[in-house]
Parts: structure tokens; sequence; C-alpha cells
């Protein structure tokens, strides 16, 4: 059995483009249960000589009659259920927002292993905000650019241990 980690955190983070990183064109598998394919996306990951599945929780940028929070609340649970460990994203160069503690508490309650990674940390604008997710009660975070492949040996260093 494949070592599952899902990528977790508020729309507009960074998850796809790091899942695209992670994935390149090995492309999603792609799940039976219906929604699914949708809300969540499938792939094998390869981070140095680490191979693990990697799920990234889309769904939560289409409007729909139920809320941003509930679908959130939902889909994160959902993919938390199938994974090992979490990667919660953060932007930094948002800082820390109410929507980010949402994902923190359900991630303290429900996830054996919670990596957190402060994203879009290229350049001085990110340090205050990788500073705010030290509050977040999940331990240091990993300062990544998703978009620009930076802090991706920091990054294996954190899941290096769980693969
Ligand atoms: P998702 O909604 O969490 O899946 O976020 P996306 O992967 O779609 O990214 C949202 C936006 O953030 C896009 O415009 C990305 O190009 C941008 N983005 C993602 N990673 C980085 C990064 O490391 N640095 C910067 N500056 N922008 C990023
Ligand atoms: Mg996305």
């Amino acid at each position: 059995m494949s070592f599952t980690l899902a990528i977790v955190g508020r729309p507009n983070v960074g998850k796809s483009t790091l899942f695209n990183r992670l994935v390149g064109k090995r492309l999603a598998l792609v799940d039976d249960q219906p929604g699914v394919t949708r809300d969540l996306r499938e792939g094998e990951a390869r981070l140095g000589d680490l191979r693990f599945t990697v799920i990234d929780t889309a769904g939560l940028e289409e409007a729909t009659d139920e809320s941003l929070q509930g679908r959130m609340r939902k889909l994160t649970e959902r993919a938390v259920g199938m994974a090992d460990a979490c990667l919660f994203l953060i932007d930094a160069r948002a800082g820390v927002l109410p929507a980010d503690e949402i994902f923190a508490e359900i991630l303290r309650r429900k996830s054996a292993h919670v990596i957190l990674a402060a994203n879009k940390a290229e350049g001085a604008a990110s340090d205050a905000g990788v500073l705010e997710c030290y509050a977040l009660g999940l331990g240091d975070p990993v300062r990544i650019s998703a978009e620009h492949g930076e802090g991706m040996g920091d990054l294996y260093a954190a899941l290096a241990p769980l693969v």
C-alpha cells in the first residue's frame, strides 16, 4: 500500500500548483465515487527518491448552494480520512486568515500527521506570514514556493521519515 498525502488548505493557497509540481505528467487516477473526481484529484508523486500518492482537494472554487465553509469541512475531512498524512498549505504572502484557522482546527482533531507548509514563500514579502504560522499549533512551517520549486529539499526532509 502506497503512502498517501493529502494537500489541504483554503482556496488559492497553491495546492494545485504543488500537486502539479509533485505529480508532473503522471496524472490522476480517477476514483469511481460520484463527485470525487471533481473534488479530489489523485496522482503519483515523486520528490527525490520518495514515491507516494498525493491528493489535491479541489472543487472549493466552484460556486454551489452550500457554503464554502461547509464544503471545506466536508472535503477536508474526507481527504484526511483517505490520507496517512496531511500537508497543510498557508499562503505566506496573505498571512494566516480566519479560514486557515478552520483547517488548523480540523487537522488538529482529525489527522495523525500534519506537515505545515508556508507557500509563496519566495522573497522577503512572505516573512511575516511565515511567522504567523507558528501560532497555529501545528509545529514549525516548512517554507516553500510551489510555483518556483523552492524549499523542496525541506519538504523532502519533513516527508522522508513518514513515507
Ligand atoms: P489552490 O486553489 O490552492 O489549488 O491554488 P492554485 O494552485 O490554483 O494557486 C493559486 C494562485 O497562486 C495561482 O495564481 C498560482 O500561480 C499562485 N501560486 C501558487 N504557488 C505559488 C508560489 O509559490 N508563489 C507565488 N507567488 N504564487 C503561487
Ligand atoms: Mg486547486
